[in-house]
């Protein structure tokens, strides 16, 4: 729980205070794409969605930080996984 609440900070501190945008730009980019952070309408909500099964992090924040990693292992510290986010796709996740 403190641990989670640490990666929340620093997150949104990675996100507000420092230059990673092009880091968040590749990450969020797969996020679009993944079912958990649709709304029931199918549009992009911006949200891991717990509703979903996410982690409920906010995706810019989440993703603003080089260690930070998705759950689903889409992507993380040095790699992305795109048959990571194809199989939440098939498997209509959400
Ligand atoms: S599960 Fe991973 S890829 Fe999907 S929205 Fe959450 S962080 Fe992004």
């Amino acid at each position: 729980m403190i641990r989670k609440l640490q990666a929340i900070i620093r997150g949104w501190y990675y996100y507000l205070f420092t230059d990673s945008k092009a880091l968040i730009e590749e990450r969020v980019d797969m996020c679009k794409q993944c079912p958990i952070s649709k709304r029931s309408n199918g549009s992009y909500s911006g949200w891991c969605r717990t509703a979903n099964g996410g982690c409920g992090c906010h995706l810019k924040a989440k993703s603003a930080h080089e260690d930070s990693s998705c759950e689903f292992g889409v992507w993380g510290k040095g790699f992305t996984s795109i048959e990571n986010l194809n199989e939440l796709i098939a498997n209509g996740h959400g």
